[in-house]
């Protein structure tokens, strides 16, 4: 008689989803990037009570075969890498193929998918435990519901906050996604209200006068720079228009939203003593870089990565945005008293 024992898939996907999915923003984080990892160009959120109801998504993507369909749901599955070395230069959003397990294991999902040859897949999992597997008529793409989160973990539905809060942190994922794919027409519908709609023209401008409104977009201008390993381009307002948070700015490395303390604040050095204190610009930043010089693998959302030669692009991107700003600033400084 041992002591010790493995504990079950469903057990140990649970556990895992405590890292993944804290909260209806993460489902939608997760399953959107799953869209955009599949190709879609059309990404359509419809979500009903703060996603305590219900979380849609539906994409016009790669879609997935249907003997494929119960793999996916398994912990570790994923077609997004499969040696060491693409750990090392991951180009997906995802590859971790842990946010379908986990979120099965604390919800009732249904998936229709199909590649958009032979019949397509339905398929039903509540909780770790399959409902059911069946061929279904569906157009390439997928459509996954997610209803009944948390039904099975109590102490994870306390924690969550107020419905407006938990729309929030929805909108504001939502909000980034868009920013990073503004090839993509993505919308987001709340209780049969339209949030946000996104040409997909790929215009970073329109989505962000569609997040931002019309007359904060005109204020912005637009900058790009590089140097030997970076490229970095994006849009950030005029002096006059800040705000009085820094989470207006959204930094983008290779199409994913990342947080870096670093970063952001070299974007705001670049504005040097046009901001005035506690003001922060309203900011899309976006960085290419080769893979090989991200590490995304050190958070399970990967909000937080890790960049080689971060100084190097730090200084880039103060520099670019102060090279930018002065061209905007026509007036000598010395008049700005008058
Ligand atoms: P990961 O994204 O890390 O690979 P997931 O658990 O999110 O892991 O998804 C598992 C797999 O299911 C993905 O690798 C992908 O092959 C497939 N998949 C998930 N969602 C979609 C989608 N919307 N369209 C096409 N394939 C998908
Ligand atoms: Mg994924």
């Amino acid at each position: 008689m041992t002591k010790i024992h493995e504990l079950n898939e469903v057990l140990s996907d649970q556990i895992a989803a405590g890292e993944v999915i804290e909260r209806p923003a993460s489902i939608v984080k997760e399953l959107v990037e799953n869209a955009l990892d599949a190709h879609s160009r059309q990404v359509d959120i419809i979500v009903s009570q703060s996603g305590l109801d219900s979380i849609r998504i539906i994409d016009d993507g790669d879609g997935i075969l249907a003997d494929d369909v119960p793999i996916a749901f398994k912990r570790h599955a994923t077609s997004k890498i499969s040696s060491r070395e693409d750990l090392f230069k991951v180009q997906s959003l995802g590859f971790r193929g842990e946010a379908l397990p986990s979120i099965a294991s604390v919800a009732d999902v249904v998936m229709t998918t199909s590649t958009g040859e032979g019949a397509g897949t339905k398929f039903q999992i509540k909780g770790g435990q399959l409902i059911s597997n069946q061929p279904a008529q569906a157009r390439r793409g997928t459509d996954i519901t997610v209803t009944d989160l948390f039904f099975n973990t109590p102490a994870r539905l306390k924690y969550l906050k107020s419905p407006q809060t938990e729309l929030t942190q929805i909108t504001d994922i939502v909000d980034r996604l868009a920013l990073a794919n503004p090839a993509v027409a993505i919308s987001f519908m709340h209780n049969d209200r339209e949030i946000l709609r996104t040409p997909g023209n790929g215009n970073l401008q329109e989505v962000v006068a569609a997040i931002y409104g019309i007359s904060n977009a005109r204020k912005m201008i637009e900058f790009k720079g590089e140097d030997a390993d970076f490229s970095i381009d994006g849009y950030t307002s005029l002096p006059e228009i800040t705000r009085s948070s820094r989470q207006y700015i959204s930094i983008l490395i290779n199409h994913r939203y990342i947080r870096n303390y670093q970063l952001t604040k070299a974007l705001i050095q670049g504005y040097g003593s046009k901001l005035m204190v506690g003001r922060y610009p309203i900011s899309v930043l976006n960085i290419n870089l080769d893979p090989v010089l991200v590490d995304v693998n050190v958070h399970p959302a990967k909000r937080e990565v890790r960049i080689s030669k971060e100084e190097q692009l730090s200084q880039l991107i103060a520099a670019t945005i102060s090279k930018r700003i002065a061209q905007e600033n026509l007036i000598p400084d010395a008049l700005d008293q008058f």
